[in-house]
Order: C-alpha cells, then sequence, then structure tokens
C-alpha cells in the first residue's frame, strides 16, 4: 500500500509539523502495511488557513463548474475502485467482494448525485418581494470514522464541494490510506488548491483542534455519541454549526404477517454485514411471541452460514469490546444460539457471528451499540408493545418492518421513532436523507437535504 508521510494542503503533500506517526494495521493478520503523520494542532491550523483562502474563489465559482469537478471526481473514483477496494480491505479486513460492492461503489453513486445536485439546485429563489440565495457555510471541518472509510468522507465532502465549501477532513485513524487515497483523487480531479486539505492524525489531538478552530464554520462529525456529544458542546459554545451522525440500535420489527424466513434472513445478513460494524444495522430483532422459537431456529442457522465469510473487525480494542458485550449478554441471562465470545481463528480480530435469544429491554446487549456481529432477538406479544420496545433505546438512527401488507408496515414505521425505515425489505436509497432521530444525531446527510446542511440562506428584499 502506498502511504505518503505528509499531509494534502493547499494542493501538495507538504511536511507534517512533527515526527510521531500512525502505523496502518491490516486486521486480518496483524501486519502492519503502512504509516501516515500523526497532525498536530498546527498542521491543523495550517489546513484551516488554506481552506478560508480558497473560500472566496471557489463560493464565487459557477454551480456549473463546481458541479463539473464533482463529475471529473466520480470518474476518477471510477477508474480507481479496484484500487480503492483492495486499500479499505487492507486497512479494515472486509471482505475484497464487500469492499468492491459497498465500500468503492457506495461512494461513486453519491459523488455522483451531487454532480447532478450541483448542476441542478436552485441556489437563488423567489419568495414574495424577497430573493433568498442559499450560500455557502464556509468553512467545513469534517470528522470521519473507519467503518465505511470512503463512504463518510464522500458523504460530507461532496455536498461540501457543491455547496461551494471549501474543508478540512480528518479521517479515523484506523483507515488514513483510503482518505489519501481520495486526496489524490481530488487532486486529479483539478479541484482547486486549499479547497480541500487533509490531516490525518489521532482524534483527542488532530480531531479535537479541528472541531474547536475558530476558522470553521460548521463541524460535520460521524462517530460515537460520546465524542459527539463533546463536539456538540465546544461547537454549541461557539456559536457554529455542527452536524452529528452517530450510533443507532435498529430495530428489525417482524409483524405477525410478514413473511417470516425473508425477513429472518434479511435481518440476520443486514447484521453480519461489515463484521456488524454498520451504525444504521438492524441489531434488535423483533419477533411475536408465537413465531419466537422458529424465527429463532432461522437465525441460528442464518448466522452458521456466515463463519467464513465476514471479516475481522477493524482492530483489537473493538474485537475486545465486542467479546466483552457478548460476555455480558450471556451474564445477564440471554440465551446464546449461534457464536459466543471464543475467537474463531488464532490470529486476525475475528469474532464469530453471534445470536441471542431470550433478550429483553433491559439488558446492556439490548440497550446499547455494540459494533459486531451480534444480534439479539426480542419477544413482543402485541403490536403496541412492539412498538414500545423499538422506541425503547436513546438512540433512533434506522430500522425496519416487515407485514405481509405494505400498508400495515407503513403504518407501523410511520410510530417509529428514527430516521430510516426499510419497509419488508426496501433498498439502501443514496438520495434518500440519512440520519438520526434522539441521540443517534442532528442533520442528515446524503441527497438534496444532504446538500442544504452546507447551505446558509440570505434573503434580499425589493
Ligand atoms: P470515534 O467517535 O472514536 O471516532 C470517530 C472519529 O472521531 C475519528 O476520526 C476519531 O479520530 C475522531 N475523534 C475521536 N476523539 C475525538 C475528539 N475528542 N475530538 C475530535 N475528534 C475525535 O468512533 P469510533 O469508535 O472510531 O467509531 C465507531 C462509532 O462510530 C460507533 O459508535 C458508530 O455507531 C459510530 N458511527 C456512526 C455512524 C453514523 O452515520 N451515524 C457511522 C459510522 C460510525
Amino acid at each position: 500500500m502506498k502511504a505518503h508521510d505528509g499531509m494534502y494542503i493547499d494542493g501538495a503533500w507538504r511536511d507534517a509539523d512533527g515526527r510521531d506517526a500512525i502505523d496502518v494495521v491490516n486486521p486480518a493478520d496483524g501486519q502492519v502495511i503502512g504509516q501516515v503523520p500523526a497532525g498536530t494542532a498546527l498542521d491543523v491550523d495550517t489546513a484551516v488557513r488554506a481552506a478560508r483562502a480558497a473560500l472566496p474563489g471557489w463560493s464565487a465559482t459557477p454551480p456549473a463548474e463546481r458541479a463539473a469537478r464533482l463529475s471529473a471526481l466520480r470518474d476518477v473514483l471510477v477508474a480507481r475502485k479496484d484500487e480503492i477496494a483492495e486499500t479499505i480491505t487492507a486497512e479494515l479486513g472486509s471482505p475484497l467482494k464487500f469492499s468492491q460492492a459497498v465500500h468503492a461503489a457506495a461512494p461513486i453513486a453519491v459523488a455522483s448525485s451531487y454532480a447532478e445536485l450541483a448542476a441542478t439546485y436552485a441556489f437563488e429563489e423567489k419568495v414574495g418581494n424577497s430573493v433568498v440565495h442559499h450560500e455557502p457555510i464556509g468553512v467545513v471541518g469534517a470528522i470521519t470514522p473507519w467503518n465505511y472509510p470512503l463512504h463518510q468522507i464522500v458523504a460530507k465532502v461532496a455536498p461540501a464541494l457543491a455547496a461551494g465549501c471549501t474543508i478540512v477532513l480528518k479521517p479515523a485513524e484506523d483507515t488514513p490510506l483510503t482518505a489519501q487515497l481520495f486526496a489524490e483523487a481530488v487532486h486529479e480531479a483539478g479541484v482547486p488548491a486549499g479547497v480541500f486539505n487533509l490531516v490525518t492524525g489521532l482524534g483527542p489531538v488532530a480531531g479535537q483542534a479541528l472541531a474547536e478552530h475558530p476558522g470553521v464554520d460548521l463541524v460535520s462529525f460521524t462517530g460515537s455519541t460520546a465524542v459527539g456529544r463533546r463536539i456538540g458542546a465546544a461547537a454549541g459554545a461557539a456559536v457554529k454549526r455542527v452536524a452529528l451522525e452517530l450510533g443507532g440500535k435498529s430495530a428489525n420489527v417482524i409483524l405477525p404477517s410478514a413473511d417470516l424466513a425473508k425477513a429472518v434472513n434479511v435481518g440476520v445478513a443486514n447484521v453480519m454485514s461489515n463484521s456488524g460494524q454498520t451504525c444504521s444495522a438492524w441489531t434488535r430483532m423483533l419477533v411475536h411471541r408465537d413465531q419466537y422459537d422458529e424465527a429463532v431456529a432461522l437465525a441460528a442457522e442464518a448466522a452458521a452460514k456466515y463463519g467464513d465469510r465476514i471479516g475481522p473487525l477493524v482492530n483489537a480494542k473493538q474485537q475486545e469490546r465486542v467479546r466483552g458485550y457478548i460476555e455480558k449478554g450471556v451474564a445477564e441471562g440471554a440465551r446464546l444460539v449461534a457464536g459466543g465470545p471464543e475467537a474463531p481463528r488464532e490470529e486476525g480480530c475475528y469474532v464469530s457471528p453471534t445470536v441471542f435469544a431470550d433478550v429483553t429491554e433491559d439488558m446492556t446487549i439490548a440497550q446499547e451499540e455494540i459494533f459486531g456481529p451480534v444480534l439479539s432477538i426480542l419477544r413482543y406479544d402485541d403490536e403496541e408493545e412492539a412498538l414500545r420496545i423499538a422506541n425503547g433505546t436513546v438512540y433512533g438512527l434506522a430500522g425496519a418492518v416487515w407485514a405481509g401488507d405494505e400498508a400495515e408496515a407503513v403504518a407501523f414505521a410511520r410510530r417509529m421513532d428514527t430516521g430510516q425505515v426499510d419497509i419488508n425489505g426496501g433498498r439502501f436509497n443514496p438520495l434518500a436523507p440519512f440520519g438520526g432521530y434522539k441521540q443517534s444525531g442532528v442533520g442528515r446527510e446524503l441527497g438534496l437535504h444532504g446538500l442544504t446542511e452546507y447551505l446558509q440562506t440570505k434573503s434580499l428584499q425589493f
């Protein structure tokens, strides 16, 4: 893997301020595959200054030209998609096929959607005797996690570029090579110097410096609720805009009229995908008591098939954390029907696909985000109880409802406190707003709603 030993600032790779470096480790075998510089507050400051200096030019660039740069960026991502997939497999551990089909393909779709939105969005509208201009918010500080390393970068950078904002990105320390590859793509796409800048580094150092920098107008953060809360507090104190995409504990509600086998199988696949490291994963399956035993048997059988198909977790710390949750589930009285806390292999950060039955609402594994391949199956007596359980966590990011009749599923979905619901296995839509109710976050990403996060309005009266 190619690694740059500098920061991409003001259109070029520049020496980092300090000498500290971060090892990039392949979680499938523990091998160090590269090193990137650990940025300091000075690196962040240099990058923010470059972004600020580039802002007047980029914000005044006609939307059609910004759209052309985004199309060029999409084309570079397409041309380099194999390299992207291989890089993500090497630093995240996801199986290559999944990296190709999801990690490389989704950002291409998102970049494409913003190329189109930049070209077609009405940045000016007439409201009575006013003309309302939708202007870029300014300099964006983007902080991203490792679980969908490129998707989460593109979900922030593409709308910010479309809006006319300039950006400083601080990617996750586990997946910085993907971020460096993205910086190369931005450069190749002809985005002017200073419009996009990359500072690699540790969260509490470079991330915090970026979140607190007075030259940043909007902080867009994706990651844990704990860090998001701190970033939100700092942004509030500075009266600056903030967008937070945080954790989830989404419910997969299987109503009695549903096709049970399909709902269970798709539900298990959803949780195991990306080794369970998906913020929107349906980690709680809710089944009517009359169908409960059948659903548990189906889920255990489905999970067993994933044994060799999922990759490791991202690092040893996450592996330990997830195994700790599995032990806690057992200790609190849940019944293991697949997997368990033992590591399935000696090498690599693997966790067995795990399914718990007899999970009750008050258990830790029913409330906290595990971020691993662990499914909890809960029992409900009637629809009202199902709704209460579904809405009974601090989170509200995603969810699913299955029913024989689509209208029945929709009626239930409308009562769920959550930002997205897939009806009878509805597919991921890269244009639909993505984001959380309650403690899953503030703001929305993707599509038109994702674009408006990066805009502010100015009304001129005539
Ligand atoms: P994390 O919050 O520790 O890290 C996310 C990013 O924040 C990284 O770039 C990290 O370096 C940075 N960071 C860490 N401490 C910081 C600080 N004090 N100031 C500024 N930046 C800081 O999260 P993680 O453990 O790496 O990722 C997993 C978590 O992210 C899970 O809880 C998951 O639910 C959440 N997540 C949510 C979404 C979503 O879209 N809602 C997507 C992916 C991950």
